[in-house]
């Protein structure tokens, strides 16, 4: 397996080299919006600690992932009156993983709407902002 890429994407968002809508933080995780999300407040939780994947995290730090995880799987839930939760995670590009620090997709679902397909439309950076606020709102 590669080694861990400082220059990764959301390394650069932990160091603030790169903007983000972030919607939760604390010591060990940071949770932010998904600039190409498959359905409204779709979200990504990524530890503060290096880790390439599910491959080579330590299960201390992938266990504050889950956590954050699932705090937003439930304002996500309430901020976006959703009927349902869909959790993803991609280890290796054959396992459909496109940026190597790992994270979790957090991704509110409602009855018979089918997720947009992967990467296919950038949102508007304004939606992207109120979803945001609604999530941050439903976190208190
Ligand atoms: P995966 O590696 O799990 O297949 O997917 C990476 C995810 O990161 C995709 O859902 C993609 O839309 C998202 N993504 C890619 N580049 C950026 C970025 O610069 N900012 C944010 N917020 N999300 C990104």
């Amino acid at each position: 397996m590669a080694e861990y890429d400082n220059n990764n994407i959301f390394a650069k968002i932990l160091r603030g080299e790169l903007p983000a809508q972030k919607v939760y933080e604390d010591e060990h995780t940071l949770a932010f919006l998904d600039i190409m999300p498959r359905a409204p407040g779709h979200t990504l939780i990524i530890p503060k600690k290096p880790a390439r994947n599910l491959l080579d995290i330590d299960p201390e730090s992938l266990a504050h992932v889950i956590k954050t995880a699932k705090k937003i799987a439930i304002a996500g839930k309430k901020a976006f009156n959703a009927d349902g939760i869909t959790m993803q995670q991609f280890n290796e590009t054959a396992g459909g993983q496109v940026v190597f620090h790992l994270h979790v997709h957090v991704i509110p679902r409602h009855k018979d709407v089918p997720m947009k397909p992967a990467a296919s439309a950038m949102e508007k950076p304004e939606v992207l902002a109120e979803h945001a606020k609604l999530l941050k709102a439903a976190l208190g």
